[in-house]
This record gives C-alpha cells, structure tokens and sequence, in this order.
C-alpha cells in the first residue's frame, strides 16, 4: 500500500524530470536570450528587463492540491520564501527575478513558468523547426496532470518521448 504523500512524491519526481527535459528542449531552441532578452536590454538603454516575467507566476495559477503545496515545499526549502529576496532595483513584481540574472529558480517552476512560449518564440519554433504542437497551455496543463497524478503512465511516457522528439528536431541543422 502507498499512502497518498508517496504518490505525491512520485509525482513529484516525475515533475522534475519532465522539468529537467523541457530544459534541455528550450536550451537546444536557444531562443529567449539572442532573440528577446539581449536586444530588449540593447533598447532600454543597457539596463536590465523582466521580459515575460510580469507577475507573481510561481503562483498565480497554483490549484488547491497537495501535490503543488509539495513542489511549493521543496522550492522554498531549495531556494527560500520569495519574501527573503529584496532586490535593489526589482523590474519584476516576481520576487524569483533576479533583475541581473533572471530567474533564480533553475528547478521547481511552477507550470506556468516552465510551459510558458510566448507568440513570436512559438512562431520561430513553427517557421525554423516545423514544430505546430507546441502549445503552452496544453504543456501547463500536462504539467499540472502530471503534478497531481491525472496523468496515466502511458501518457506521462508519450509525454515525455513528445518533448524529447521536438528538442531531437530543434537540436538538428536548420536554414533559417
Ligand atoms: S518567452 Fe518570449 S517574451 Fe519570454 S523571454 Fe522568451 S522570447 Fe522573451
Ligand atoms: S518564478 Fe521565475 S519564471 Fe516564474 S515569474 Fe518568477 S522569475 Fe519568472
């Protein structure tokens, strides 16, 4: 018998590594930085922007589940209460933004944050790659199925080979 905190935790891990692929799928994309973050710095005069980051998204979409008070436990005891940063010049109402760096948390992003493509990225993904399924509220939700156990094993693993087989395409020579 498994109790229900031993199903959360499976979740969980199952989150993070399905977290931990969609990393690789967006490093091998490489698009934020070179296409947005870098010229939107140029443009405001070399000081810092919060790009999509506009809101308090580490929690904002959160349901009422065990299993998103898990990743909230584990992130915080990773990374600390978003209460515990104060930023000199904070350009973004997420407390996580480092105005400098970015995001500081490299794991346990909620949906939201970690599905999240906006317009113009989603285009070059269509146009470059070929790629139509990206879709990041389809992903948000996959994400929180898998957070909260909705998701089959069979559906978790295809998935999971579905990220692997867009970061294969993005990771391939292309003529832009
Ligand atoms: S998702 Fe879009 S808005 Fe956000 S950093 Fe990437 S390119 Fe910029
Ligand atoms: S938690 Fe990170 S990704 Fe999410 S809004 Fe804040 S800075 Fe952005």
């Amino acid at each position: 018998m498994h109790g229900m905190s031993d199903l959360n935790e499976k979740n969980l891990a199952r989150y993070l590594e399905i977290e931990g692929i969609l990393n690789g799928f967006f490093s091998a994309f490489d698009y934020c930085f070179e296409h947005c973050v870098k010229p939107e710095i140029i443009k405001n005069n070399n000081q810092p922007i919060s790009a999509c980051c506009k809101n308090k998204y580490y929690m904002l979409y959160d349901i009422e589940h065990q299993a998103f008070d898990l990743l909230k436990e584990a992130r915080e005891s990773l990374y600390g209460n978003p209460g515990d940063y104060t930023w000199n010049s904070p350009i973004s109402p997420c407390e996580y933004h480092n105005p400098l760096k970015g995001c500081v948390l490299t794991t346990h992003k909620s949906p939201i944050c970690l599905a999240f493509m906006c317009r113009e990225s989603i285009d070059l993904l269509r146009e470059t790659h070929g790629i139509f399924t990206y879709d990041y509220l389809g992903i948000n939700y996959a994400l929180e199925w898998i957070l909260t156990g909705y998701f089959s094993d069979s559906q978790y693993t295809e998935f999971k080979d579905s990220i692997l087989t867009m970061t294969q395409a993005v990771s391939k020579p292309h003529i832009i």
